[in-house]
């Protein structure tokens, strides 16, 4: 562990295996937070869970080019190194882990991690971001798991989609790491941070609230009135603001099956949808019978 002011920052992936030897011969317990940086606390509440859990927190730094489309946002995604390493520092990142993509995709790179089925839905439909975007986040998030080999490694609930996938592959793959997701953290008026948000007008910004609104809105109607009547409630609020959603359903949080009608577990009721531009995600997890919502 190091003492604040120490934080260490890695640029390469040789270095990456270093350290993986070093705390496999001393027995430190490691903790992994990946991240595109522009840290806001819902990064920074991950990087708390592993500082209470772990011996050593690494956190990685890396807008990887693999899961953005073209004609996304990967070459105006806000970044600022400087600044996500004083917060990273602050909130007890011990390892920073900052490459360039040439080091993390070097010249003949050539695989591909994909998890079928739950990636062909919701952010994964070709007609939104597509199954790519989720093979370019498995397969870093696998390269990271292997190089760095955590026992936990912290995920937000904020991408719930990502969360499963993730699950999933490492559940299928073997992986000794335990993945922690953690609840999604909001501003004061509700809508989950995001690194996107940064490129919101205030009129925008201020229309935005409408997504959280929406699925607390469809949490309330659903205990009234039922889970089809919920979701009718929901995209009535997001209409209201004038938001058009990509999608606004309910499916089950581990297989992301769609959900219709009665529901006997807790169900997800996620939405995706662009405003003035900028693309949002967010979502909710309601129990069966109960107007209450694990969050
Ligand atoms: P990103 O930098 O957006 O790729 O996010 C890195 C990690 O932080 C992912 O596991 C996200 O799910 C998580 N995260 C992003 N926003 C939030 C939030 N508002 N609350 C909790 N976790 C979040």
């Amino acid at each position: 562990m190091n003492a604040p002011g120490n934080m260490k920052v890695l640029r390469h992936p040789a270095e990456l295996r270093e350290l993986r030897e070093g705390n496999r011969k001393a027995g430190t317990s490691v903790g992994l937070v990946p991240t595109m940086g522009y840290l806001h606390e819902g990064h920074l509440s991950l990087i708390k869970a592993a500082r209470q859990e772990c011996d050593l927190v690494v956190m990685s730094l890396f807008v990887n080019p693999t899961q953005f489309r073209p004609g996304e946002d990967l070459s105006t995604y806000p970044r600022d190194e400087d600044r996500d390493f004083q917060l990273a520092e602050t909130a007890g990142v011990d390892v920073v882990y900052s490459p360039v993509p040439d080091d993390v995709y070097p010249a003949g790179f050539a695989t591909r991690v994909e998890v079928t089925g739950l990636t062909e839905v919701m952010d994964g439909d070709p007609t939104s971001r597509g199954p790519e975007h989720f093979s370019g986040v498995t397969t870093i998030v696998c390269k990271l798991l292997n190089a760095i080999d955590p026992d936990v490694a912290y995920f937000g609930q904020k991408d719930a989609q990502q969360a499963t996938v993730i699950k999933r592959m490492a559940e299928d793959l073997d992986f000794r790491a335990r993945i922690s997701i953690l609840p999604t953290v909001r501003e004061r008026d509700g809508l989950a941070m995001s690194s996107r948000n940064a490129y919101l007008s205030p009129e925008a910004r201020e229309r935005a609230t409408a997504i959280w609104a929406a699925l607390l809105e469809t949490e309330r109607v659903t205990g009234e009135s039922g889970l089809d009547e919920g979701l009718e409630a929901g995209r009535a609020r997001l209409q209201a603001a004038g938001i058009e959603p990509e999608y606004f359903e309910a499916r089950m949080p581990g297989t992301l099956d769609p959900v219709e009608g009665e529901f006997g577990e807790t169900v997800l009721v996620a939405v995706a949808a662009p405003v003035d531009g900028t693309r949002l995600i967010d979502n909710i997890l309601i129990e069966p019978n109960k107007a209450r919502s694990i969050r």
